[in-house]
């Protein structure tokens, strides 16, 4: 493989060029092939016929399965579920889970509307028992998912 940076030759799985520091696949000056110049917008290398690689950074999708790792001293599973008593989804947030804890809020709001008010009880005991949980995994030193529930 060549750099795509500066031509230099690489091993075909380095993902830095160690001539120029940049990420090979990154630029778009030579083939990564054959290390022909090539130019912005060309696709296909015109010398050696390969398509052009190109490395796809455009992708920043929030990893949902991050690992939230225990705290030292480890918050307590205790008030997590208290601050879940209190507004649905802040345990959550309080114990790392911040978008779980956002969503509880937000679905738990919505379908006490929708539901005018007869889904709050089930809810609210959901709620407190997802916080108690996940607070209890993470006191025996568990690391829990960004979404784990329960
Ligand atoms: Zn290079
Ligand atoms: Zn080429």
């Amino acid at each position: 493989m060549f750099c795509r940076n500066c031509a230099s030759q690489l091993n075909d799985k380095a993902e830095v060029c160690m001539s120029c520091g940049l990420k090979p696949l990154n630029e778009n000056k030579y083939c990564q092939e054959c290390g022909a110049e090539t130019s912005d917008k060309q696709e296909i290398c015109i010398k050696c016929g390969c398509r052009l690689q190109k490395l796809n950074n455009t992708s920043f999708s929030i990893d949902n399965n991050e690992l939230i790792y225990p705290s030292e001293p480890p918050k307590s599973s205790a008030t997590a579920t208290l601050l879940s008593c209190f507004v649905p989804g802040v345990g959550q947030i309080y114990l790392g889970q911040t978008a779980k804890g956002l969503a509880w809020l937000g679905g738990s709001v919505l379908l006490t509307t929708m539901t005018a008010g007869l889904a709050a009880i089930p809810i609210w005991i959901a709620v407190m028992v997802d916080a108690n949980l996940i607070g209890q995994k993470l006191q025996k030193g568990q690391p829990v998912q960004q979404w784990e529930f329960f």
